[in-house]
């Protein structure tokens, strides 16, 4: 018996993920002419396409589902006592190493991280579990000489050089400064936001107020954020500016652990929803705690360099608007007239919060990766791989492309008819250039869900055919029904309704 399913080609590399990501204008380095900026990237035609409809998903599925959730856009610069009130002026800190003989620099964390999946790997998962443990412990209490102990003990080497000779671990603020003020006296030290959640802590009373919220409720924010990366590479995954789609749930104290378990599932649905396989999606629980959270976990996804973290749901408790409390001496209460089992109001409290915190970026990077398809396609001589991204359809930069089968006789005339009736509602792209089968591959590379193919019985009977990406099957259609078929599969109520 034949094996009637395509065979896939051999595993994507990140290799061939950037290489069509640029190649296809999704993924362009900064300032390329100038040989680009390490772990800066900027999104093209395409891109930010994609971009733009993960943001606008993400959006609905937290302010429009819930009832209980509204957005700001708060900005990127912040009163600089904001950081201190955080805790990242004192302690957004990496531990870094350098190995002298490489000269390269290390996070320090992170080679001992890839040392416990080493141990998981190689069937020893207790050993690497314990080791994290001992990291955790070390970090915890600020014992970086205890840390290069460790890494020297373990044997860990550069991978370039191959050396142990490190130098000692150092902490490093990934905090990016700037001056406010045009006149050097007058300057203040400012920073570019390193989340974008402070926006939303510092605004919590404005919103409870103005929008006459009633606990639990929530606050929605997608921006950018920045951060000195010690090491930066694997393309999007770490950038030095990049995007954060934040939200940062109040709750009554005592009750954040059941919250942080009910949004643990809800966005752990949202990224199946998404299209992105249940199997390459795992929680990641957290040993380490930032200084703020009393419970910590990671939405993992498997990109093609490993399960990577793509979200955090951390249980931040009051840690924040307190802390926002004390140094700018306003007070960050809310009064809770909802009766205990007393029959008494909660009164007055700082709330707790649990936060959700994706970025857009490394969403991006997965969804991308998972659409990248390489399908064996044909027998014998004839057999060829065949390479398309297969997006959600809701999620495709391009809906339909619209084909005059030759560029003559009307054809192209009809077609731009058909463009002018789509185009107000979906984007939709005319092209005539090249013969049909290649315009067909140009727009599975982007992932087109549809192409529309203008031919000359569309002149006698005004039907056209609509091929399917994923089937590249064909079907004969009227021009009037062509709004509703594609409405229906590229709406975002295909990936809403899932939630
Ligand atoms: P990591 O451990 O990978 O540095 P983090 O735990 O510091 O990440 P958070 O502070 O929890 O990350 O930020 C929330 C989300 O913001 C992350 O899950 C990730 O999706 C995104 N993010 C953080 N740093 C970067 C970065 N340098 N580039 C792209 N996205 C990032």
């Amino acid at each position: 018996m034949e094996d009637a399913k395509p065979k896939l080609a051999p595993a994507t590399s990140l290799q061939d993920i950037i290489s069509h990501a640029k190649e296809y204008g999704f993924v362009f380095p900064s300032s390329e002419i100038y040989d680009g900026l390490q772990a800066v990237y900027d999104y093209g035609q395409n891109g930010v396409e994609l971009k733009n409809n993960l943001k606008s998903v993400w959006w609905k599925a937290m302010t429009q589902l819930h009832d209980n959730v509204v957005g700001i856009d708060a900005s990127i610069f912040m009163h600089p006592l904001t950081w201190k009130a955080s805790g990242h002026v004192d302690s957004f800190n990496d531990p870094m190493i350098d190995n002298k003989d490489s000269k390269k620099r290390y996070r320090a964390d992170q080679l001992l991280e890839l040392k416990a999946e080493e141990y998981a790997a190689n069937g020893q998962p207790e050993k690497g579990h314990e080791l994290l443990l001992e990291m955790a412990r070390l970090l915890g209490e600020n014992d970086l000489d205890g840390v290069r102990e460790l890494i020297i003990s373990e044997g860990i080497v550069d991978p370039i050089s191959k050396t142990a000779n490190w130098t000692e671990v150092r902490q490093f603020n990934l905090m990016f400064s700037t001056q406010v003020g045009s006149v050097a006296e007058d300057s203040s030290l400012i920073y570019l936001r390193p989340e974008t959640a402070q926006g939303i802590f510092v605004n919590f009373l404005n919103v409870q107020k103005t929008g006459r919220m009633k606990i639990p409720f929530g606050i929605a924010q997608i921006g950018k954020a920045f951060r000195n990366e010690i090491v930066a590479r694997q393309f999007t995954f770490r950038m030095r500016e990049f995007e954060q789609m934040e939200m940062q749930f109040f709750v009554r104290p005592g009750t954040e652990m059941e919250w942080y378990e009910k949004w643990k599932e809800a966005r752990l649905n949202f990224h199946k929803a998404v299209g992105l396989p249940a199997e390459k999606l795992k929680f990641h629980v957290h040993e380490k705690l930032a200084h703020y959270a009393n419970a910590a976990v990671d939405i993992e996804y498997q990109f093609p360099f490993g399960f990577r973290e793509m979200e955090g749901i951390h249980s931040r408790t009051d840690f924040d608007l307190k802390s926002h409390q004390e140094l700018s001496r306003k007070k960050q209460q809310y009064f809770d007239n909802d009766l205990d089992e007393n029959g008494k109001p909660f009164g007055n409290y700082i709330p707790y919060v649990v936060e959700t915190s994706v970025g857009a970026d490394r969403l991006f990077l997965a969804v991308f990766c998972n659409a990248f398809t390489e399908e064996v396609v044909g027998e014998g001589e004839t057999q060829k791989t065949r390479t398309y991204l297969k997006l959600h359809p809701a999620l495709a930069p391009v809906k339909a492309a619209i084909f005059p089968l030759v560029r003559k006789d009307g054809l192209p005339e009809k077609a731009q008819q058909i463009l002018k009736l789509l185009r107000s509602d979906f984007r939709v792209i005319y092209e005539e250039r090249d013969a049909i089968g290649k315009r067909y591959t140009r727009q599975d590379l982007i992932g087109t869900p549809f192409c529309i193919a203008v031919d000359y019985q569309t002149l006698e009977d005004d039907t056209v055919t609509i091929r399917h990406r994923d089937t590249t099957e064909q079907i004969r259609m009227p021009i009037s029904e062509l709004k509703q078929h594609i409405g229906q599969a590229v709406s975002m109520e295909r990936i809403l309704e899932q939630l």
